[in-house]
């Protein structure tokens, strides 16, 4: 081969090798790497993560079903009143089971259990501290709170029937039972009454107006808060302001 040759092998090599490389780096910009940067600006720092949802701020998910808050107002009294945007109290949770006072079953039909936003707060979290004090006590019985628009809950809505339980401030929680079941109790002695006296504090200490306890029950509390009424000893009566 002469030296002309030569150069002439290495010049088309050379071009060859460069015509692939040419032809490799238009693919690649074809269809660039998505995992390559795309620029030399330095990615945002990621966010912050969220703080943990706090107690003070709401209520933690403690329900079976999400609750559609709403700020809600009652209207006139809790014997003469009614509800507007009141807020469904989900048929069970972590710390609760709902009974209804006319079928006599659980869960308790919705349309008994609207209240105003802070009355099923209130609740929750005075459920949720008092399971928390006393991890063996069974869950708590939640009864009638009022209709969804409120106004009367008399005899014509099973059983009783209330005189009050109109404005959304209302709600009956039943003593828990000392056989532990998840029912209500039918008589006085079959009522845990170290576990209802708890609730009782709990309901006072969360600033119930009024809690009304049954006579035969034997519970305490600051007489103004606390008052014996019949027909409440299978269950409190607790009123907010
Ligand atoms: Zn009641």
């Amino acid at each position: 081969m002469s030296p002309r040759s030569a150069i002439v092998l290495l010049v088309s090599l050379a071009l060859a090798v460069l015509g692939v490389s040419v032809a490799l780096a238009a693919e690649l910009m074809d269809e660039p790497d998505p995992a390559l940067p795309v620029s030399t600006v330095p990615a945002p720092a990621p966010a912050p993560p969220e703080p943990a949802p706090q107690p003070a701020n709401g209520p933690p998910p403690l329900t079976d079903t999400p609750i559609h808050w709403r700020h809600s107002r009652a209207v006139g009294k809790p014997f003469s009143g009614e509800l507007v945007d009141g807020v469904e109290l989900p048929a069970g949770g972590r710390d609760y089971f709902t009974w209804d006072s006319e079928l006599k079953r659980k869960p308790s039909r919705a349309w008994r259990r609207y209240g105003t936003d802070r009355l099923v707060s209130t609740l929750l979290q005075v459920l949720s501290e008092y399971r928390a004090a006393h991890p063996e006590a069974p869950r708590v019985g939640i009864g009638d709170l009022s209709r969804p628009n409120g106004g009367s809950f008399d005899e014509r809505y099973g059983g009783l029937g209330h005189s009050s339980h109109q404005n959304g401030l209302d709600v009956d929680v039943y003593y828990p039972r000392a056989d532990r079941a998840e029912r209500r109790p039918y008589s006085a002695r079959q009522v845990e009454r170290a576990l209802a006296q708890a609730l009782v504090d709990r309901f006072v200490a969360a600033g119930a107006k009024y809690v009304f306890v049954g006579p035969r029950v034997g519970l305490r509390g600051p007489r103004r808060v606390v008052s014996p009424l019949r027909h409440h000893d299978d269950h409190l009566h607790v009123r907010l302001r």
